[in-house]
């Protein structure tokens, strides 16, 4: 996974003819953590489990980024998603840079006091290497408001009171207004603006979305309401569709109670995997990573994709995408509104100051649409496509900044 997101990056790099030296340096991680740890079951049976945190540039700030609890959670899948973080944060110009870890676990299969009792085990052994001015983790998939308060709680044992530590947390302990949606927020902005790009709106517009836990359920909720039609919704137990447009609450409200949306009345069912090629304008990849890759690229019907998840699209698949003319408004633009409004929170935190939701959404707005903006504009000036443009973008702002704090006499391009 790290070799196909470095692909992204040297496809930039070539682009603004990035010297080699440049290029290590960018890339090069500032520091990789493994901690491997053994705890006791409800039943009392020995679990093991290995958690990372990759720390990979923090030349315009604190290292950022989600903890993922995932089976598949390794030092390669955290290195990338580290990576994306770093190019993320210079896009939305938001003063951190990139980090990101987790613990290979499976959540399904443990209890609320197994989940927190591994989370503290998590942060005592990683303590040193985060706070608010260091490494600011956050929610990602299968963490949630919950798992972000015990990390607050942990953490704090040891250095004092520092709701900063962590964003995502609950709005009663120093959580923001806005933080859950902001990250299904911010794909629905970017969604309306690569409309624009192709001129349409979103009234009327058919959306297929796989994924509906955090972010796919809010951009689900928000597309709709401003009439955007959600056909087809898929997750890892199975799809449900409707011509007419799912009705998102019902399905919301389905979903909370049975964790999947299989099964759900108001549509018909199919497959999960076909959702990839479903008949619709709009695809949104909100899961995992390669939902989108060589064998299924060339079947995909949907004219815009906005990937919601982070690397939903392989590089093969994004060129076979790009060759059928298919708009990719790609993650490191498309999701950044999470990290975006973990900004606010954590600027409210170590201000001990509260903003009202209406900021908090006037100010994501402004955010989203400027970065969007920006990627369009040098897409248009580089003849790229908007992901070469977004890594491009990120590139000479991250690169500009690492290369001031070191006596390193290269230029990059910034024109
Ligand atoms: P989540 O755990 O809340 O939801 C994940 C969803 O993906 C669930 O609906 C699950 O059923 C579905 N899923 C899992 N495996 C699947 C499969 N094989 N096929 C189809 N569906 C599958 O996670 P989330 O926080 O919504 O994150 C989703 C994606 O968005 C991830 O790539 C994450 O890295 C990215 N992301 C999340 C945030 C955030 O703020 N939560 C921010 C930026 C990016």
């Amino acid at each position: 996974m790290l070799e196909e997101s470095h692909r992204y990056f040297h496809q930039a790099a070539d682009v603004l003819d990035l010297a080699p030296k440049v290029r290590d340096i960018l890339l090069a991680p500032v520091r990789v953590v493994k901690v491997a740890f053994v705890e006791e079951g409800d039943d009392g049976e020995l679990m093991h489990f290995t958690g990372f945190r990759v720390q990979h540039n923090n030349a315009r700030g604190p290292f950022k980024g989600g903890l993922r609890y995932h089976p598949t959670m390794d030092e390669d899948h955290a290195s990338a998603l580290a990576n994306l973080m770093t190019w993320k944060t210079a896009i939305v110009d938001v003063p951190y840079g990139g980090g990101k870890g987790g613990i290979d676990c499976d959540p399904s299969q443990l209890s609320r006091f197994e989940l927190e009792r591994i989370t503290r085990r998590f942060i005592e052994r990683t303590k040193e290497v985060i706070g608010p001015t260091i490494d600011i983790p956050a929610p990602d998939v299968n963490t949630n408001a919950d798992v972000m308060a015990w990390i607050m709680d942990e953490y704090g044992k040891y250095e004092g009171f520092s709701p900063g530590v962590v964003t995502g947390k609950p709005l009663h302990l120093f959580g923001s207004e806005g933080r859950e949606e902001a990250t299904g927020r911010g794909v629905m902005y970017a969604l309306e603006e690569a409309l624009k790009d192709r001129g349409g709106e979103l009234a009327g517009t058919t959306i297929a979305l796989q994924g509906f836990g955090n972010v796919g359920s809010h951009a689900a909720r928000l597309i709709a309401e401003r009439g955007g039609k959600i056909v087809a919704v898929a997750d890892h137990m199975g799809g449900v569709s409707n011509v007419a447009g799912l009705d998102v609450p019902a399905l919301v409200a389905w979903a909370s109670e049975h964790r999947t949306v299989a099964g759900f009345t108001g549509g018909d069912a199919f497959d999960g995997p076909e959702i990839i090629t479903w008949p619709a304008d709009v695809l949104i990849p909100a899961a995992l990573e390669d939902a989108i890759n060589e064998n299924n690229a060339g079947y995909v019907r949907a004219r815009i994709v906005v990937e919601a998840a982070n690397a939903p699209t392989t590089p093969e698949a994004a060129a076979i995408l790009h060759d059928r003319d298919v708009l990719v408004v790609p993650d490191i633009l498309a999701n950044a509104g999470g990290v975006t409004v973990s900004y606010f929170e954590w600027a409210q935190n170590i201000q001990n100051f509260r903003w009202d939701y209406d900021r908090v959404t006037a100010e994501l707005e402004k955010y989203m649409r400027r970065a969007y903006a920006s990627v369009r504009d040098v897409a248009r000036q580089k003849g790229c496509d908007l992901r070469t443009a977004a890594f491009v973008l990120a590139i000479q702002r991250v690169g500009r900044a690492a290369l001031s704090r070191r006596s390193i006499r290269e230029e990059i391009d910034l024109s």
